[in-house]
């Protein structure tokens, strides 16, 4: 009953981040079927968290059927971290296709079933990756519908992107410096001059493990600071209020929905905002998470827009906000456009 194949994503653009540069991505579709109802999850490994395809496949190899018990769902949900211990990407495709399945069974959108309110969706930031300062401006100039950008930088031309932005839009700008700003001198002057040219927040900025130094820039920085790369599994919150003023929870990070609502209700008893956010995943992964973005401050799901054959038809986009349809479980229906299964 349990399914899987890679799914090939061709992307629009070539994606650039301060670490490298995609020209396409692959991730994990996962499905489980029983009673008639199919539910879909997806695993979107990062090997920045040292995962990889190759060892989402070795994990979901081992599932039978003790990892689908329709009357004990919430005890299978509770046993992921065991079972697929290296594998939080892994762990969050089974969860989401669990969850999809579970809320199908009762006839309910998922987030009705976990009492979420959709009229409180925050509106979405759209993703710019870094590319030459002339070229991400004209993407900015393309997402006026945004209620705000969310501008990839981290490299030594990184104010002469955001001044060429500037130039186009008034929108707000959140900035992800993916850990790439590497001494503590260097962060703050950055983060100075963006808080004068309308940026508000700043997310990673300096490497995750430098924790100290994101103390000493917690204490002076005029910016909300967002851990990302900082934050993984619920236990990594507790040294977080020390350096920042909130996480990014991605489901893969964290291992899916029953772990990021857990990472969610950590966050909020420390005090922290938090942001929701999506490796390149498609729209099934953007629906789970969008299922739990009315408790966030800050959305930014939005890589499912990046892909140019989106296997799944999911929430729509409008004036730049996810709107949760009222379709059972996901929301979300296969369409196929152009995935081949590679094995
Ligand atoms: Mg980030």
């Amino acid at each position: 009953m349990w399914k899987y194949i890679i799914q090939r994503l061709e992307l629009h653009h070539p994606f650039r981040i301060s670490r490298g540069v995609s020209h396409f991505r692959e991730t994990i579709r996962v499905s489980v079927e029983a009673d008639g109802r199919t539910g879909y999850g997806e695993a979107a490994p990062n090997p920045r968290y040292g995962e990889s395809i190759d060892g989402v496949l070795a994990a979901l190899d081992t599932l039978n059927a003790d990892a689908f018990q329709p009357d004990s769902l919430r005890s299978v949900l509770m046993s992921l971290p065991q079972l697929f211990p290296q594998s939080p990407s892994a762990r969050a495709a089974v969860d989401i296709a669990l969850h999809d399945w579970w809320a199908q069974s009762l006839d309910l959108p998922l987030y009705r079933l976990l009492g979420i309110d959709p009229a409180r969706m925050p509106p979405t930031s759209k993703t710019i990756g870094i590319a030459a300062p002339d070229e991400m401006a004209r993407r900015a100039s393309e997402s006026a519908e945004f209620a705000c950008l969310k501008i990839k930088l981290g490299t030594d031309q990184d104010r002469e992107m955001i001044e060429a932005i500037r130039k186009v839009t008034d929108q707000p700008l959140r900035v992800d410096a993916n850990e790439g700003w590497l001494n503590r001198e260097e962060a703050i002057r950055q983060i100075e001059w963006l808080a004068g040219v309308g940026v508000e927040l700043v997310e990673q900025p300096m490497p995750a493990a430098r924790i100290e130094d994101s103390a000493w820039l917690k204490q002076r920085s005029p910016l909300p600071l967002i851990a990302d790369e900082a934050v993984t599994n619920p236990s990594s919150v507790s040294d977080i209020p020390e350096g920042y003023h909130g996480i990014n929870i991605k489901l893969m990070k964290c291992g899916g929905l029953f772990a990021g609502l857990d990472l969610l209700t950590r966050a909020r008893t420390a005090g922290l905002q938090v942001m929701i956010g999506c490796m390149v995943e498609t729209s099934c992964g953007i629906a789970a998470a969008a299922q739990i973005a009315p408790l966030t401050d800050f959305v930014d799901l939005d890589s499912n827009l990046l892909i140019s054959n989106d296997p799944f038809e999911g929430h729509p986009l409008i004036d730049g906000t996810i709107r949760l349809n009222n379709r059972p479980g996901l929301g979300v229906r296969l369409i196929e456009r152009g995935v081949e299964p590679l094995r």
